[in-house]
């Protein structure tokens, strides 16, 4: 199967035949396929600079950094390709932070189970999953992993020697888990006892999925760090780390940097995005939806459903089958979803989705489901 095309919530293959995209790229297409407007700035944006590096500044990178810190907790924006690469960039300036303000002992990094934060050697380091790990070990040492929403465990793993703790605020990959409030007050409580800096990786979940512009925002915890990246240019490869004054004060010209990061083709579709991505109303209507996805799933009667979870327009399925046959039979009716791991169907279509296109959703994925044997 080969996909051709793309227009707002659907894609088309090379025979023609429509599809209803609830995957959107793994959370990335916020906008949908084909979006005109994100189209326009593409092509205007190319008429007028693509790449200079980041020897230099342009004004789209300014513009898109001035934005970020205006609509968050941040003062400073670093700018990457990818969300591994910012979650590496942001367990880097952890490790400078400390070093300077506390000296060298102070290296270790707490994550929890369940948590994904990408594939380099330095994010698959902080990612607990076995599955991921083990055919690169060795990885990064001075890891410790403790049991996602366990605050005394969380408590007992953040000591002296911790220079940052990560953490998913809605945990994406390893399948749709949503941090209590206690859970995160604790972890913000404890790094500030022990002069740790706390990273919440907002790549999955932050930008309006979970509708509010950032999933911290609906707890009132805020991090010292964030990673940002999938729909920050809509499909475009970008990423970025946010972080407050005192991190980017200890961080020297070359400390860290890459060629292609915050160019101002990228970056002038990512402030386009921003801009529709943050808007109140376009964040109201991520709820109202979101509410109304949910609302219809659980009155669905879908198959062998053990839970739902999520927040917005990001939610997961667990199921007591195989996910990936219901996946599998989604696919052969009209309707991409996707997994996250073995039991949990995961729902992350475009924030434009439409009640109407959401309906019709829910009705390929009960047939998928009871054609899967999800039950099972
Ligand atoms: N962090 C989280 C929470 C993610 O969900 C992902 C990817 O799924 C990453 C980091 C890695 O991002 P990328 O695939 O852009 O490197």
């Amino acid at each position: 199967m080969v996909f051709t095309r793309g227009e707002g919530v659907y894609v088309y293959d090379a025979q023609g035949r429509r599809y209803l995209d609830f995957v959107a790229g793994i959370a990335v297409c916020a906008l949908g396929h084909a979006d005109p407007g994100v189209a326009a700035v593409v092509a205007e944006q190319a008429r007028c600079l693509v790449h200079l590096s980041n020897l230099y500044h342009t004004e789209p990178h300014l513009r898109l950094a001035e934005a970020l810190v205006a609509r968050s907790f941040a003062d400073r924006v670093f700018f990457c390709n990818s969300g591994a690469e910012a979650v590496e960039a942001a367990l880097k300036f952890a490790r400078k932070y400390a070093r300077v303000r506390f000296g060298g002992h102070k290296v270790g990094f707490v994550a929890f189970t369940h948590g994904f934060h990408g594939r380099t050697m330095g994010t698959l380091s902080v990612t607990e999953k076995a599955a991921y790990r083990e055919p690169f070990a060795p990885l990064v040492p001075g890891v410790t992993f403790a049991p996602f929403n366990d605050v005394e465990a969380a408590r007992a793993a953040i000591t002296e020697e911790t220079c940052a703790v990560i953490v998913e605020p809605i945990q994406g990959e390893g399948g749709v888990h949503v941090a209590t409030l206690e859970f995160l007050q604790a972890l913000r409580e404890r790094c500030d006892a022990v002069g740790a800096l706390l990273i919440f990786d907002e790549v999955q979940c932050g930008l309006g999925r979970t509708g509010t512009l950032w999933a911290y925002e609906a707890y009132g915890v805020e991090p010292d760090l964030l990673t940002v990246a999938k729909p920050l240019a809509n499909g475009l490869p970008i990423g970025a780390v946010l972080m407050r004054e005192p991190v980017a004060a200890v961080l020297q010209p070359s400390d860290h940097g890459s060629t292609f990061a915050g160019g101002p083709l990228v970056a002038a579709v990512a402030l386009h995005v921003f801009r529709r991505l943050s808007d109140p109303a376009f964040l109201a209507r991520v709820r109202e939806v979101g509410a109304f996805l949910r609302a219809r799933l659980e009155a669905a009667g879908l198959p062998g459903v053990r839970a739902i979870r999520g927040r917005g327009l990001f939610l997961g399925i667990e199921i007591a089958g195989d996910a990936r046959a219901v996946v599998a039979a989604a696919l052969e009716r009209g309707l991409l979803v996707t997994t996250a791991g073995d039991t949990v169907v995961r729902l992350v279509p475009p924030l434009i989705v439409t009640e109407a296109q959401i309906e019709e959703a829910i009705a390929l994925l009960k047939a998928a489901m009871e054609a899967a044997g999800s039950s099972r």
